[in-house]
């Protein structure tokens, strides 16, 4: 059985449903901070069986015990954190106990069981502002805020670990722009509040929701001055994922970094323009001043996850629009419900 920790999330529920479709059995926990429990019952529509699912919080420590005492856990999928990069430099301490502290409890829990494979959701914020590009896994890291730092300082606890003792098997996944949605159209991103990510706020300009974007900026060193991403379709990342699962379960251990991205970089105009394809409507929009910290460009170099995975990104632009906007025009009267606070989420 694999544990999700953060399984109802965005990224962790569309990995829990490759994983069941490819057969692994699936515990998620999650404290539900920012998601729903609908997804499990999602998932169990998307692939025929509902994962197992416990609501609580990874920071628990007898919680975790009995987890590990009650249920035959092989290999642990990390993706629970808190990820708002400006509420991150609002509650910094409320950060560093939630990941870096939620982590380490998450890692004992496991060194007690003796359960060692553990793959772990970095980010290519952790590259900083780009020296050179494309990104490789050797680039220099940085962090420039607490949710960054949180990233940091987990990679280098797995490093220590790994270095302690014979036997753990763990991936360090570092995701570019996770976009889209799974194509049934059940499970996606619910962003709280108003979304300062460039996708969701596109979907919400389109749904009506939002009158229009702010476009952060057209004076940058870009083709058409606007800023460039690496967009990846969740269900690539998720099958990211069980790719570096299948790594670290042919090893007898590993400390495996790799960049998980499509290596293609797409500005923001393409994407309103890719989105507007996608969804039949016009993206209204207007130039607006410069976002603080944002980098002018960034995307991945895909060659080490190719050479040791044998895993690359296949779809594109269009199904990431074609997808997200499928789960962004359902009925989504539910999720209007939540917060109205707007962060800037990784
Ligand atoms: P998400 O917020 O949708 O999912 C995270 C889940 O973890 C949520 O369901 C939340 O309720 C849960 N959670 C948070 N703290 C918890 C705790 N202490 N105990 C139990 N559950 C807890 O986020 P996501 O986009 O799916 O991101 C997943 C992971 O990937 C995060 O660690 C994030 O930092 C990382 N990441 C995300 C992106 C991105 O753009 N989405 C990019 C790079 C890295
Ligand atoms: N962006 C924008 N308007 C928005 C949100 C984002 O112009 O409302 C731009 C942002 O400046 C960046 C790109 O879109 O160039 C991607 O931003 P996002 O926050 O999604 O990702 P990140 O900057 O964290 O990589």
């Amino acid at each position: 059985m694999i544990l999700i920790t953060g399984g109802t999330g965005f990224i962790g529920s569309h990995t829990a449903v490759v994983l069941q479709q490819a057969g692994y059995d699936v515990l998620v926990i999650d404290n539900l901070h920012n998601s729903e429990r609908e997804v499990i019952s999602a998932i169990g529509q998307i692939t025929g069986r509902e994962p197992a699912f416990i609501e609580g919080d990874i920071r628990d420590v007898s919680l975790l015990a009995g987890l590990f005492k009650t249920h035959h856990i092989q290999a642990v999928m990390h993706f629970a954190g808190l990820k708002a990069v400006g509420e991150s430099t609002q509650i910094p301490l409320t950060y560093y106990d939630n990941n870096i502290q939620g982590s380490i409890t998450l890692l004992q829990a496991m060194r007690n069981a003796g359960v060692r494979t553990f793959v772990f959701s970095s980010s290519a914020t952790v590259y900083g502002d780009p020296q050179r590009l494309p990104l490789t896994e050797d680039h220099p890291r940085s962090a420039t805020n607490p949710y960054g730092y949180t990233k940091l300082v987990i990679e280098d606890i797995l490093e220590s670990l790994y270095r302690s003792e014979p036997g753990w098997k763990i991936a360090r996944l570092r995701y570019f722009n996770p976009v889209g949605a799974h194509p049934s159209g059940l499970i996606g991103e619910s962003p709280q509040g108003i979304p300062n990510n460039l996708m969701p706020f596109i979907a919400q300009v389109a749904t009506g929701q939002r009158k229009q974007l702010n476009i952060f900026g057209n004076d940058y060193d870009t083709p058409d001055g606007t800023g460039v991403r690496d967009y990846i379709h969740v269900m690539d990342l998720a099958e990211g994922h069980k790719t570096a699962l299948e790594y670290c379960n042919a090893q007898a251990q590993t400390l495996l970094t790799t960049n998980l991205g499509t290596g293609q970089g797409y500005s923001v105009l393409e994407m309103i323009q890719a989105y507007e394809q996608a969804c039949g409507k016009p993206i209204a929009y207007q130039v607006a001043e410069r976002r603080p910290g944002d980098i002018a460009a960034c995307w991945a170099d895909t060659t080490y996850a190719k050479q040791t995975l044998g895993w690359k990104a296949d779809l594109g632009l269009k199904e990431m629009c074609q997808d997200g906007w499928r789960w962004a025009s359902r009925d989504n009267t539910g999720q209007q419900k939540r917060g109205q606070d707007s962060f800037n989420t990784d």
